[in-house]
Parts: C-alpha cells; structure tokens; sequence
C-alpha cells in the first residue's frame, strides 16, 4: 500500500541486537547485572521519514528476553507493514491482538512510531505530547554493596551535582538500615534520598525499617513486598510517612487501576518496557492521576535511546512528578547518544524533531 499526502505507511521494521556494559556492576535484590544487551528498533516509511525505538527486555521483570523481542517483532511486522506509525491506537490494537504481554517489544514499535509522528510534526517528541518544558530532574542509582562503598558511591555522585540519590536495597533490613545510615552521613541532610527493595522485604520488615528510613529522612519506599501482594502494599502505605511506590507491581492499565481501587501505594513508577510504551504510559499515568497518585518514571537499563523516550514524556506529563531516568549515567554506550544535556541529574532535552537522539552507524 502507497500512502498518500494524509496517509503515511510503514514500509519495514528493523531489529539491531547492541550490547552495553554497566560502567561498574549494578546488584539488586534478585540479581547482579553486568551488561544490558537491547533492540534499536528501526521503523522506515514510504514518505522517507524513519523512526527509532527501542526495546529493553528485562526476563526478571518483563518476562522475555532478546531471541522473544526479535521472535515476537518479526510476527508484529507482518500486521504492522502498510499501517500508518502516526495512528498509534491502531498500532497498538494490532500488536494486542496477536501478543499478549511482550511490553519491551511493543514498547520498542510505540517509541519508533511516536519519533516518526513527531519528526512529521516537527517537533520534539515531549511538545507533541504537548509539554512546553524541556527541563526535568532525574535521580540516580546505587547498587547494593557493603555500606562504606556505597556511601562512597553516593558521595561521588554529589559530587557530579546529583541531588536525588535511589538506593537499591531488599537484604537483611539490619544491614539496609546500615547501608542508609552511611550513605546519609556522607552526603548531608540536603540530599533527597529515596530506596527501592525490588520485592526483597516481607510486609512486617518493611513497617519495622521504615520507622528508621523515616528518621534518615528518605523520601520514598520502592516496591518494598512481592508484587502481587497489593494488600500487603497499603497495610505498609498506612504503617508509614514514607512514601510507598508500586514498581514490579504496575505493568498495565489494569494493574493501575487495581492499584488505584485498592489505595495500595502513594506512588506508581511507570516504565515504558513494562507497558509497552509511550500511549499506555500516558492512560496509566491519566488512571493515577485521577486517583490522586502521582507517577514516577523509571528505566530497565535500557540506552540513551529508551531513557530519552521517557524523559519527552516526563517533560509533557503534568502527573509525572518523579524522574528516576539514569540509565545514560551508568551505561556505557558510545553507540547511542545526543538528545540532551546535563548537570547533574537537570536534564535539558534538546529542541530537534522526534525523540532526537544519534544512532551511530545510521
Ligand atoms: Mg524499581
């Protein structure tokens, strides 16, 4: 199918495979992660306007992995050929239809058709979505390791003009508590400080340390419980002053709603490899701010190409209060770049066409 001046048609997807190193080994509760290997994802139309996206799958959290992503795209590419990228529920609805789940490669196809639609546009992607500001304000993330490193890790981050520092933890709460207890002397009251345990806690440990993360001042608990457990979630959410954010525990809409119906946590950390991109991202984020929670945006360690798609959508989205974007800090990736600059974790998107970032080789 041709497409004409008001129809524009995708004429073929591309899967590249790159790897990337962790510039220094990154521990969470359930594994330790070395390297993130990803999908570009490369839409190319028939009016010469190409797109990128990329698909991170994450197997501990998302369920796939790369050889699913490649599998499942080249199935989605037989439905999705002669569409047009612009009409992005359509888009959606087909990828649903055939594939439950699967959120990093949808994720990875959503992205490249939202950089298509808005390099058409000509805009950058976060005024397409109808943002005004290019200016957010990311954390960054410390692995789990003995308490002394971390808190020299944490210091040096400050250092770089960090002011939100996220905290893997999710051990033995004895030894979290000391690990926050440390990094808390090293950087000074001024610096917020937020945890996230990846499920690591039971419902009664999470109640006993944030009693202790409430007197070290930390802003904000991550998915302290097992993911399904959204009961356990609001005994904690009403135990404690500290925040509560649901993470493993929101993948969809409905997971947002039931989130949402069950007044189970303060926050929800949206992350466009869990939902499938930037169009269920903006319903989850519109769900939760109807409920009255206020989101967070989060990565999977995918490239500067993935965190770039996140920060357009924290820059359009009023409810995206919280940016916890910093996977280009801590990755190695000469091979994807551009699209903003920093201090620190102030991040300025650039103000080219579409999602904006340098694909080397392309
Ligand atoms: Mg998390």
């Amino acid at each position: 199918m041709a497409g004409t001046e008001e129809n524009m048609v995708i004429k073929d997807i591309q899967f590249e495979v790159r790897s990337f190193r962790f510039e220094e080994p990154m521990k969470v509760a359930f594994a330790t992660i070395v390297d993130m290997q990803t999908c570009i994802i490369k839409i190319i139309t028939d009016e010469g306007i190409n797109g990128y996206g990329e698909a991170a799958p994450f197997s501990y959290v998302t369920g796939d992995n790369l050889e699913t992503v490649i599998a499942v795209g080249k199935e989605l590419k037989k439905e999705l050929v002669g569409l047009d990228p612009r009409a992005i529920g359509m888009i959606h609805r087909v990828m649903d239809g055939m594939y439950a789940g699967n959120g990093p490669v949808k994720a990875g196809i959503d992205i490249a058709c939202y950089d298509i639609a808005s390099r058409a546009a000509g805009l950058p992607l976060y005024r397409y979505l109808g943002g005004n500001d290019p200016c957010i304000h990311s954390d960054v993330t410390i692995g789990i390791d003995e308490p002394s490193a971390m808190a020299e890790t944490a210091l040096g981050w400050v250092q770089k003009g960090f002011e939100i520092i996220k905290v893997k933890l999710g051990e033995e709460i004895a030894a979290d508590a000391e690990r926050i207890r440390a990094i808390r002397a090293a950087v000074g009251k001024d610096i917020r400080i937020r945890v996230d345990a990846n499920q690591g806690w039971s419902v009664k440990d999470t109640v006993r340390i944030s009693r202790i993360l409430a007197d070290l001042d930390v802003d904000l608990i991550e998915q302290p419980v097992r993911a399904q457990d959204l009961d356990g979630l609001a005994e904690i959410k009403r135990s404690t002053d500290v925040l509560i954010a649901a993470d493993e525990s929101c993948h969809s809409i409905y997971d947002a709603a039931k989130l949402a119906a069950a007044r189970a946590v303060d926050v929800v950390n949206i992350k466009l490899m869990k939902c499938g991109g930037i169009y269920n991202a903006l319903k989850i984020a519109a769900i939760c701010e109807g409920a009255g929670i206020p989101c967070m945006i989060g990565c999977m360690g995918e490239s500067t190409l993935g965190n770039l798609a996140g920060m357009h959508l924290a820059a359009a989205v009023d409810n995206i209060k919280e940016v916890d974007l910093d996977a280009v800090y801590i990755l190695k990736q000469e091979d994807v770049y551009g699209g903003y600059d920093h201090r620190g974790g102030r991040v300025t998107l650039w103000d080219t066409p579409g999602i904006g970032c340098i694909v080397k080789g392309e």
